[in-house]
């Protein structure tokens, strides 16, 4: 059984280091790796970029820039070079997308949220341009909005991106985030019409959690309608690998190859069905 459609995201399998991660899902088949900056500590890049290429993996993203939000302007200056920083690794490591989680600030307003956000992307979208790397805003569930992210749902992610307009300012579709949302189809076509669609994320949001960021569900665990709204991401076009991306402390403290065979299994059932 191989999985060249899927990939995942490194902080799934957040006890593994790089080289695991890499091998890991080598070994399975899998077909693309998402890498977070927080598996890439005391790494170094060149050779993490040519680890993934010998295990035949596809970089998709680093994840993730973004927190452009702050109560003054040199909290928003640094957030700037902060995002600079993970240009400069995104380049060394020869992955194309950059996912954004956008901030947000206590106390403030979402319109101010929403302005700081749209003008620290603005402000970084040409650098990446030059570098052939997109951006892709990743609207958070609105549990969120009071410190991770002003982009509180697809509808606000595109608005955001076509106000934007900059060709490589795009749009990452996580179930988690989204699934909610009763206008969802409509927004995902939007979205897709539009050429934003560029990053699809998967996991399940389990109605009780016992944490609010590091308790997210495997496939089937949870609420969410998993396969209409896969239907739906296709149907409005997109092409992409599905990306597994579950932050779990329960299965960080087991045995990661266990998890991620656990992810597969339920990857299949959900995904594949019986018969496949
Ligand atoms: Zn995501």
């Amino acid at each position: 059984m191989s999985y060249p459609e899927l990939a995942v995201h490194t902080f799934t399998t957040k006890s593994w280091t790089m080289s695991e991660c890499i091998e890991g899902y080598a070994k399975r088949g899998i077909g693309g790796i998402s890498v977070w900056r927080e598996t890439l500590e005391g790494e170094d890049l060149c050779r993490v970029r040519r680890q993934i290429a010998d295990a035949g993996l596809t970089g998709l993203a680093l994840v993730r820039g973004g927190f452009f939000t702050g109560a003054t302007a040199s909290e928003r200056a640094k957030a700037i070079e902060n995002n600079r920083q993970c240009l400069m690794e995104a380049d060394a490591l020869g992955l194309p997308q950059i996912v954004l989680v956008c901030g947000a600030t206590p106390g403030q307003t979402a319109r101010e949220n929403y302005e700081q956000i749209r003008d620290g992307i603005g402000v970084i979208a040409g650098e990446a341009a030059e570098l052939g790397i997109r951006l892709a805003i990743e609207p958070l569930h609105p549990i969120y909005a009071g410190d991770r992210s002003g982009i509180c749902s697809l509808r606000d992610a595109n608005n955001l991106a076509e106000e934007l307009s900059l060709p490589n300012v795009t749009v990452a579709v996580d179930v988690y985030h989204v699934f909610w949302e009763i206008d969802l189809r409509e927004q995902l076509q939007r979205c897709a019409d539009n050429g934003w669609l560029n990053a699809y994320h998967i996991c399940d949001f389990k109605p009780k959690q016992d944490d609010v960021l590091l308790d997210r569900g495997i496939m089937g665990e949870g609420c969410i309608a998993l396969s209409a709204i896969d239907q739906w991401v296709h149907e409005a076009g997109f092409e992409g690998r599905r990306e597994v991306e579950i932050f779990s402390k329960k299965w960080w403290a087991r045995d990661q190859d266990e998890f991620l065979d656990r992810i597969l299994e339920a990857y299949e059932d959900i995904y594949r069905g019986p018969a496949d």
